[in-house]
């Protein structure tokens, strides 16, 4: 042995690469103790409350509004008021610069908001900072530059706002789906009465505090906070011309019951069970990492996650060795955490639930990979998950999980590929991934879903519309098609 090699020997070798923590800090959100609903531009004391609280640590965050049908029907003539007293009729370019105003404040507050999503959400500050953040500031930039140009948008239609818009919003993005519903319908000359999901309202009422800040009419922007009667009620109030939802196929389908022969607009954005598509030629780690991200961002809690991975049998071996070592380095833990991959799963409830997916999943026949992390004791948790040799049959094959859970399922043939991917009752995304542009193109046009992204995966764009086929819902929300739901037409 040379001396040199002698040296080398001793070269200490570090032993542990573990990430130091590197926890944001909470002291830039004041979270008050009790809130009330934001109605008419002050705070409505509500008669009944709840307590919100941080999924990861099951600490209460604050006490919440449960809105009742008056509480909704006090923020639904506020919006009327505001609707027939000057917002309808001020010119697209006065109502502009109320929605630059906004985009501009969250992108100044955009820590103070990214923070509070993660506590009371769950989800990676990473993810929360770098993705929902900016998304939610774009929407308002997009659509304020639409609100003067309708007429532009929808040539010889002559465009007019419809009225009071009710909304409802799921858990998994609060901040982003508020901007998805509230930009266009107030570029459109619409007032909004918009529920938060119970368990996640906190951004939507500091959002208030934006909407004072921006000076907004008093009226134009309520929120009532509250479980789904709150919905509910928003859903059945007559004097709602339009309703949003986003949320699960079965409270969809109830809302489509409901509001069927009563005149009000509906658009539904549902669940989905996406195909994420993956053929030999593709380039390899980059589509494990568009699996990863596909599947694992924001605990898999996404209508479009690409849940069901198909294949093709030539790369399985190969891709499914790469697919369980990057699975291994996924860091699990603290949403404030800057180096978290994944966070908190958003409830107990939804916990119990990809429990029990998942354990169908082992009971029908289906092999299980978890990733090898420790999970904290308190909060609500769940390690990202693999499931190989699954059958279209099983359940986790077929339902929406909402959680950290991947089925992998293999294809021969681009043909084979399309029937199992359509094989489903929802069509909200898709993603393929191959070097062949031809191929792309012949998947797309064969594929029923409502986007789909090559060779990439979860890009969102407000200036791309968004929304589904079949049991994923109906009507677009983004770009110009997001307007439409929120227009008449006068032709
Ligand atoms: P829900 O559909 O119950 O909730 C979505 C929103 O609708 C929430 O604000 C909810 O209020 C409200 N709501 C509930 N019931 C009614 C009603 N009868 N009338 C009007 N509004 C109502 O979804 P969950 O939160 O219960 O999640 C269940 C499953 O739905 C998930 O596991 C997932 O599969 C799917 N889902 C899909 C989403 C998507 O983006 N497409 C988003 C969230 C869930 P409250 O919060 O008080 O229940």
């Amino acid at each position: 042995m040379t001396d040199i090699e002698k040296k080398q020997e001793r070269v200490p070798v570090p032993q542990d690469w573990t990430y130091a923590p590197a926890p944001e800090s909470r002291e830039i959100v004041r979270i008050a103790e009790r809130y009330g609903h934001f109605v008419g531009g002050e705070w409505l004391e509500p008669s009944e409350t709840y307590e919100t609280i941080s999924p990861a640590t099951e600490e209460t965050l604050a006490s919440v509004g449960q809105g009742t049908d008056e509480d909704v029907d006090h923020a639904v003539a506020a919006a009327r008021g505001a609707f027939a007293d000057g917002w309808s009729a001020l010119p697209g370019s006065e109502r502009a610069k109320y929605l630059f105003r906004i985009a501009r404040i969250l992108q100044e507050r955009s820590r103070e908001f990214a923070v509070l999503e993660s506590l009371n959400c769950g989800k990676p500050i990473k993810e929360s900072r770098d993705v929902d953040l900016p998304l939610a500031a774009a929407h308002f930039f997009y659509y304020a530059g639409w609100a003067d140009k309708l007429e532009y948008a929808f040539p010889n239609r002559r465009p007019k706002p419809i009225g009071v818009a009710g909304q409802i919003i799921p858990w998994n993005f609060p901040l982003l789906m508020l901007a998805w519903k509230i930009a266009p319908a107030l570029a459109a000359g619409n007032t909004v009465v918009l529920k938060p999901s119970h368990t996640t309202p906190l951004t939507a009422l500091l959002f208030c505090d934006v909407v004072r800040q921006a000076e907004l009419p008093p009226g134009v922007v309520n929120i009532v906070t509250g479980f789904g009667s709150t919905g509910a009620a928003l859903v059945k109030h007559e004097d709602v011309d339009k309703i949003a939802f986003t949320g699960s196929t079965g409270v969809g389908k109830w809302i489509q019951r409901e509001t069927a022969g009563s005149g009000k607009r509906l658009t539904l954005e549902l669940g989905g069970k996406a195909a994420n598509i993956v053929f030999d030629d593709c380039a390899l780690d980059q589509a494990i990492e568009g699996i990863i991200n596909g599947i694992y961002f924001n605990q898999g809690e996404v209508c479009c996650a690409g849940s069901r991975l198909f294949v093709q049998e030539s790369i399985y071996e190969p891709l499914i060795a790469k697919l369980k070592q990057r699975l291994s380095t996924l860091r699990v833990g603290d949403p404030l955490d800057k180096n978290t991959d994944v966070g908190a799963i958003n409830s107990r409830d939804q916990l119990e639930k990809i429990e029990e997916l998942v354990q169908s999943g082992i009971d029908e026949g289906a092999e299980i990979y978890q990733a090898p992390c420790r999970l904290p004791e308190q909060g609500f948790w769940f390690a990202p998950t693999v499931f190989t040799n699954v059958a279209q049959s099983y359940r986790i094959a077929q339902e929406e999980i909402f959680g950290p859970v991947l089925s992998v399922l293999t294809f021969r043939t681009p043909e084979e590929a399309v029937e199992k991917a359509n094989n489903t009752p929802y069509g909200l995304s898709a993603g393929v991934w191959t070097e062949k542009g031809s191929r792309i193109l012949w998947m797309v046009q064969r594929l029923r879903a409502g986007v789909v992204w090559a060779n990439t995966f979860n890009r969102f764009d407000p200036t791309s519309p968004f929304g589904g086929y079949k049991e994923s819902g109906f009507g677009r929300e983004g770009g110009r098609h997001g307007l439409e739901p929120y227009l008449r037409f006068d032709e």
